[in-house]
């Protein structure tokens, strides 16, 4: 595959970072990931208006974002990805420089990384049959909102469920259910489809958004309220939200059986429904470019 790095495309075998990059030494950048249907990016501009908020939470230009659009574009021709389904992942560090915590000279480029890559895609029983998680203490820093690539903890918890035959790790934060390790949460708990509200505690998914934003419009409202630890037997659906993971039920959590262990209707009507915003969004980008968004 042709990436791009630092105002160069080049075979990924060749992309090369230095040791003294930032990324590699403090964790200290953003980045972000957004699905290409057919050729084209899915919700780009909700994806990098995301981008460029992380980069200006962390005191970092976000100049580099304006030319990620034609970058992409550039990219998905180069590898031939214009059609199927593809990832492109995007990622800006604030640069090389010999270590020292505090930020390097202004003028230290930032290391801005493209790629994209064919998605394999995961088991279509996921979808049908649902996937197990495991429920983990939430032991993440308060700014989860900021998607950045200091992701240690979701490695971890990730690599748990892994571990115990499950999809998703879900952290527990003062007795609420928050987020996955790699995904947004929702349940339906006494009959109300609910999910975590947005705060420092969650990553703000351009998924869960657009669940929020266009679930009205079918009648399904959604009610941003944490579920509690302790109502988790009472909940009959959960599922994951995210740019990969799109719409997935979860039927066992913790080993036993969510609701009826089967995927619910709220959950199977939403993922109908997210087919066809992926549809609307590509008919409306095929015409118009990067234009519908959350
Ligand atoms: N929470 C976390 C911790 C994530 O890593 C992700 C996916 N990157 C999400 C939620 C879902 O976000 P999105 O819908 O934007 O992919």
């Amino acid at each position: 595959m042709i990436v791009y790095l630092n105002g160069s495309y080049l075979p990924h075998s060749e992309a090369k970072v230095s040791v003294d990059d930032r990324g590699f030494l403090f964790s200290d950048g953003v980045y972000e990931v957004a699905k290409i249907y057919e050729g084209r990016i899915f919700l780009f501009e909700p994806h990098l208006r995301r981008l460029r908020a992380g980069l200006t939470e962390l005191r970092m230009s976000a100049d580099a974002v304006d030319g990620i659009g034609s970058i992409a574009e550039r990219l998905l021709d180069e590898n031939n990805l214009r059609s199927g389904e593809a990832t492109i992942y995007v990622q800006i560090t604030r640069g090389a420089a010999p270590r020292a915590h505090a930020f390097p000279p202004s003028g230290t480029p930032q290391t801005v990384y493209v790629a994209v890559k064919p998605f394999k895609g995961h088991p279509a029983s996921y979808f049908t049959d649902g996937v197990g998680a495991i429920t983990v203490p939430d032991v993440r820093w308060s700014r989860c909102d900021i998607k950045s690539i200091s992701l240690l903890p979701n490695v971890l918890a990730n690599q748990q469920a892994k571990e115990n035959g499950a999809f998703e790790a879900l952290f527990i934060r003062d007795g609420y259910l928050i987020e996955g390790s790699h995904a947004n949460l929702f349940g339906v708990l006494d009959g109300k489809l609910v999910t975590c509200p947005a705060s420092g505690h969650i990553l703000n998914g351009i998924t869960r958004q657009l669940v929020l934003q266009r679930a009205p419009e079918a009648g399904i409202k959604v009610y941003e309220e944490p579920i509690p630890e302790s109502r988790i037997g009472e909940v009959t659906e959960f599922f994951l939200t995210g740019t990969t993971t799109e719409i997935m039920p979860v039927t066992r959590l913790d080993g036993r059986p969510v609701g009826s262990g089967t995927p619910g209707p709220i959950t199977k009507k939403l993922q109908q429904l997210f087919r066809t915003w992926v549809e609307e969004d590509l008919a409306a980008n095929a015409t118009a470019g990067h234009g519908a968004g959350v």
